[in-house]
């Protein structure tokens, strides 16, 4: 969970040049306030206890999607989907995610978020459990891995069914082929259809990393799927 895995995917999509087809924003740091719109204050005091600079935020996301700026707004960093409201859980300790749904729902009837790290997204999942103006989809390994929960079934015609207005779509890359702490054998370029499926719907798509612990196959596959949500081709060297 580096942050130099977000200087590499950085780096890269600046060598592509793909740079030159997206605009670049800075996020601004959650406020205690913001943080505590899900956390519990008791929680969010004593992380300030441990660790007390603040965080940025996938909201600014949101914020020009809402707007209407963009149809797609992307951020690899953060993206701490097993947080949850008291608790700490797998490498996660505020729930970002949340805070950027709650965004679109400011403009949005329904916003489907999907979950394609290998880990199930529960944090999200859990956050938003007691209302239907947010539907989670989580594709992970299934038992006998952390956490153990979630479901098999597939998700079908849920686009038909649900009919968001706004898609939220966490990419983890831990569910590539070679990474260190998942086992799914998923190729980039399959991890990139679930980008490329997901945009065909047009909808406003906010697009997330997660997970990802080879760092290199990381870089290389948000760098590839920032060139598919972009329509742009790019050669495959190494
Ligand atoms: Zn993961």
């Amino acid at each position: 969970m580096k942050p130099h895995r977000l200087r590499m995917t950085h780096n890269l999509l600046l060598n592509y040049g793909l740079y030159r087809k997206i605009e670049i924003y800075r996020p601004h740091k959650a406020t205690t306030e913001e943080m505590t719109k899900y956390h519990s204050d008791d929680y969010i005091k004593f992380l300030k206890s441990i660790r007390p600079d603040n965080i940025s935020v996938v909201k600014a996301g949101s914020v020009k999607l809402n707007r209407q700026q963009t149809d797609i707004a992307v951020n690899w960093a953060g993206v701490l989907h097993h947080a949850k409201k008291s608790e700490a859980s797998g490498f996660c300790y505020v729930n970002d995610i949340f805070l950027a749904i709650l965004e679109l729902l400011k403009y949005h009837q329904r916003v489907l978020y999907i979950d394609i790290d290998i880990h199930h997204g529960d944090g999200v999942e859990e956050a938003f459990y007691t209302t239907d103006r947010v539907m989670s989809v989580s594709f992970h390994k299934y038992r006998e891995y952390f956490l153990g929960t979630g479901d098999l079934r597939m998700m079908a015609k849920v686009m038909e069914m649900y009919q968001p207005s706004a898609v939220v779509l966490q990419c983890g890359a831990d569910s590539l082929s070679g990474d260190r702490l998942g086992c799914f054998n998923l190729t980039i370029c399959g991890h990139a259809k679930c980008v490329e499926y997901m945009k065909s719907f047009n909808l406003p798509l906010l697009m997330l990393g997660g997970g990802g612990y080879t760092i290199r196959n990381v870089a290389r596959c948000w760098t590839y799927e920032m060139a598919v949500a972009l329509d742009t081709d790019i050669p495959d060297v190494s």
